[in-house]
């Protein structure tokens, strides 16, 4: 079949690479009809996460056809169409019972990996290498899924393959920001990045019943789309003094909760500059989220981070009494509830896939999505 493979520092290319099969009873194999691109990318085309392998296959957010079932899949048939979550979890483990499917103990092939980076294992994601679980992605035509009723999801008619293929992934994780800061009615939500994860944050936000959603960026097409699609009041950073302007929007008190949906594909200037292959980097917007959360308030951290990070305001997180909270979305938990809300329209992502291409044009996909060229927020690719 076809993928999509990294093969070195931001090069990426289209080669034959053997067919999936099925490896234990409980997998399924899954014809890819979408796949997106996500921040989490970022610093794996940039060849910044050890254990990348040139020939690994990228991609985890995707929907696709059940092609072939383990004996021990009861929940599909083939020909299903589903929708996949990012995250591999096994579903019986302590953790996957508490609900926190990023968090379990059998969902990666690299335990010691992640044990050495990080203390314990997690749980796995495709399209990334061994301490995030040694997964084949889903850019490619075929993949296969481990756990299958546990991880897959079959998608209700009424919503199409483009609206459906953000519930893998982008929505979950939006929904799990709103769900961490604890968003209530009347709330001030304010969410750094207007990204495909920033957006569905601000949306769920105003779901759940939050007042007002602010979302900071630097580019005014992805803030008007947050505007358009999510109600959400734009705010560039280019233009003003970030914490000034929200203290000035909340009648002093700063927001209630602050989501930083960003991570180390932060491009302020020199962000990145230098640190390539380096694991610290100095997290801009996380910082700034801090500052400006309102005394009390609950910070949540959606963008992605492998590693430490420079000069963290600990101060303000205990002298403001601040919470802090973080995790890789626990997807398998909201996806049936997000493919309900997108069947009754009460929620759209088909405008996220910005560029929809063939599997082929890959790399420039990667290209327009990693400069954020063309008003890209998302590529999203057919094999
Ligand atoms: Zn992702
Ligand atoms: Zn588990």
């Amino acid at each position: 079949m076809r993928a999509l493979c990294w093969e070195g520092a931001d090069t990426l290319a289209v080669r034959q690479v053997p067919d999936p099969e099925l490896r234990n009873a409980q997998d399924m194999i899954v014809r890819v009809r979408r796949s997106a691109t996500c921040g989490a990318d970022l610093p794996l085309l940039a060849g910044r996460l050890p254990y990348l392998a040139a020939g690994d296959v990228l991609g985890h957010e995707f929907l696709g056809e059940v092609v072939e079932i383990g004996p021990e899949v009861r929940r599909h048939r083939v020909a299903d169409r589903v929708v996949v979550c990012a995250g591999v979890a096994c579903g019986a483990c302590w953790f996957c019972r508490q609900g926190l499917f990023s968090c379990c103990d059998n969902g990666t092939t690299g335990a010691a990996a992640s044990e050495s980076a990080w203390g314990q294992p997690t749980g796995g994601c495709f399209g990334h290498p061994a301490p995030l679980g040694g997964f084949a992605g889903s850019h490619a035509e075929y993949v296969r899924v481990p756990y299958a009723d546990v991880g897959a999801f079959t998608v209700p008619e009424e919503v199409s393959d483009d609206r459906a293929v953000f519930a893998s992934d982008a929505a979950p994780t939006g929904w799990m920001g709103a769900e961490l800061g604890e968003v209530a009615p009347g709330d001030v939500v304010a969410v750094w990045g207007a990204g495909a994860i920033g957006q569905l944050t601000a949306g769920a936000a105003l779901l759940r019943g939050a007042d007002r959603v602010i979302v900071v960026d630097a580019h005014d097409d992805r803030l008007r789309m947050a505007e358009r699609h999510f109600g959400a009041e734009p705010l560039n950073y280019r233009y003003v003094d970030v914490p000034a302007e929200l203290r000035e929007r909340t009648g002093g008190r700063g927001p209630d909760v602050c989501v930083e949906a960003v991570g180390m594909a932060a491009e302020r200037p020199g962000l990145l500059a230098g640190r390539r292959g380096g694991d610290a980097d100095r997290p801009l917007a996380l910082r700034e989220a801090v500052h400006a959360c309102r005394k009390g308030g609950t910070v949540v951290v959606l963008g992605t981070w492998t590693g430490f990070v420079d000069a963290f305001p600990m101060g303000a997180v205990m002298h403001k009494g601040l919470t802090v909270r973080s995790a890789r979305q626990h997807g398998q938990r909201w996806i049936p509830m997000l493919l309900d809300r997108m069947a009754r329209d009460q929620l759209r992502t088909e405008h996220l896939a910005t560029h929809r291409l063939p599997l082929e044009q890959g790399p420039d996909g990667y290209a327009l999505f990693r400069d954020r060229a063309d008003g890209c927020v998302r590529a999203v690719f057919s094999p």
